[in-house]
C-alpha cells in the first residue's frame, strides 16, 4: 500500500517534469558557401552535429519506435524526449546518418518522395532551390520568364496579387518578391514543373543525373531501415495532399509501393508536404486510416504529448530548436 503510494506520486512528478516529445525536423544537411545566391537555406554538417550534441546534452533522443509507442499507446518516454526527421529524401540525410547520426546512436525517420525514385524526374521545389541559388536574382527572374508559357509570360499581377506579395517577402526588391510569389503562390504545379526542368535544360543539366545528385536511391534507403532507422511517405512528386483531388489513391499507393519495394516493408509514418494548415488533410485521421499510415507529421506547433492525435503530430524545424528549448529553461546535465 505504502509503496503503491510511493510509486505513484514519483510517477505524478516525473510527469509534472516532462514536456512531452519535440519533433525536429531538417532540409538540407550541406555546405551553405556551396551557393552564391539564395535559394537553398541549409544547415552545415558542423552546425548540425553541434545541434544533435546540444539536443542529446538535455533530452532523451528518442528512436522511432519509441516515439511510435508514445504517440500510438501513451507508453512513456524516460524524460522530455526528441525525435529527429529529414523530409525529402535528399542524399545530404544519408552523408548526415553515417557521420554523425549513427555514430552518436540517433535513430531517425527519413520522409521519401517517389517520383525522383521512379521516373527520375526531381521534385518542383527542389529545382527551384538549386536554380535561384545557383543564378544571380535578375537572371533568374529573366530566364523564369522566358521560359513560361506565353499565358503566364504575359500575366501581369494584379495589384491586390502585388500587395500580398509585398506583405510575404518583405526582405525582397519589388520585382523579386512578385517573382518569388508567382512561383510559390500562383502558378500550378505542372507548369512550375515544367518550367523548372526546361530551365535546366536550358542549362545542359541532364534532369536524371540532377536527381542522381540531389535524391537517395532504393539501396539506401533499405540500407537506413538495416541501420536502425525509418522511413516514411511524403507523396510521390511532393505535390500538398490537399491539392491531390481525384489522384490522392493512386498517388498516395505509387509513393507506399515504391518505398515498401526498396525497404520490405510500407510506410508507417508520413509528413504531409509543406506541413502548414493548409497543407494538411481536412481529416487527418481518415486520410492515415484510408493509406495505412499509424502516424502523421506537420510542420505547425511544439512538443508532443500523448492525448495528441497521432495523424497530425505537432513538428519544429531545425532553426526554432534554440528558442524551444530556452522557452522551457532545460539545461545540460
Ligand atoms: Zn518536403
Amino acid at each position: 500500500m505504502f509503496i503503491f503510494g510511493r510509486s505513484r506520486i514519483r510517477v505524478t512528478l516525473d510527469r509534472a517534469m516532462t514536456q512531452g516529445l519535440l519533433l525536429v525536423n531538417f532540409h538540407y544537411v550541406r555546405d551553405p558557401g556551396l551557393y552564391a545566391h539564395p535559394g537553398i537555406h541549409p544547415i552545415s554538417p558542423d552546425a548540425f552535429r553541434r545541434q544533435m550534441e546540444q539536443l542529446a546534452s538535455c533530452l532523451h533522443m528518442a528512436t522511432p519506435d519509441e516515439a511510435e509507442a508514445y504517440v500510438l499507446h501513451g507508453k512513456e518516454l524516460p524524460r522530455s524526449s526528441a525525435l529527429i526527421t529529414f523530409d525529402d529524401g535528399l542524399v545530404d540525410h544519408e552523408r548526415t546518418a553515417m557521420d554523425i547520426l549513427d555514430p552518436m546512436g540517433i535513430k531517425a525517420v527519413f520522409f521519401v518522395c517517389s517520383r525522383p525514385l521512379t521516373e527520375h524526374r526531381a521534385l518542383a521545389v527542389h529545382k527551384v532551390h538549386y536554380l535561384r541559388a545557383m543564378t544571380e536574382p535578375s537572371r533568374f527572374r529573366n530566364e523564369l520568364l522566358a521560359a513560361l508559357p506565353p499565358e503566364w509570360r504575359i500575366r501581369q499581377l494584379t495589384a491586390e496579387e502585388r500587395a500580398s506579395a509585398a506583405r510575404t517577402y518583405i526582405y525582397d526588391r519589388p520585382e523579386h518578391g512578385e517573382i518569388k510569389y508567382l512561383l510559390n503562390s500562383l502558378l500550378p504545379e505542372d507548369v512550375l514543373d515544367q518550367v523548372t526542368s526546361t530551365m535546366l535544360e536550358n542549362r545542359g543539366i541532364d534532369e536524371r543525373a540532377f536527381c542522381a545528385e540531389t535524391y537517395m536511391d532504393g539501396r539506401t534507403l533499405r540500407s537506413l531501415e538495416d541501420r536502425g532507422h525509418c522511413i516514411g511517405a511524403h507523396t510521390h512528386d511532393h505535390r500538398a495532399v490537399t491539392r491531390l483531388g481525384d489522384d490522392e489513391d493512386r498517388h498516395m499507393a505509387l509513393n507506399i509501393a515504391t518505398l515498401a519495394e526498396a525497404t520490405g516493408r510500407p510506410p508507417n509514418w508520413v509528413s504531409y508536404p509543406y506541413g502548414r494548415d493548409w497543407a494538411l488533410p481536412a481529416d487527418p485521421a481518415e486520410f492515415c486510416k484510408r493509406h495505412g499510415f499509424s502516424v502523421g507529421v506537420t510542420l505547425t506547433g511544439q512538443w508532443v504529448q500523448p492525448e495528441h492525435t497521432p495523424f497530425a503530430l505537432d513538428r519544429i524545424n531545425t532553426n526554432e530548436v534554440d528558442r524551444v528549448l530556452s522557452d522551457h529553461e532545460f539545461h545540460r546535465r
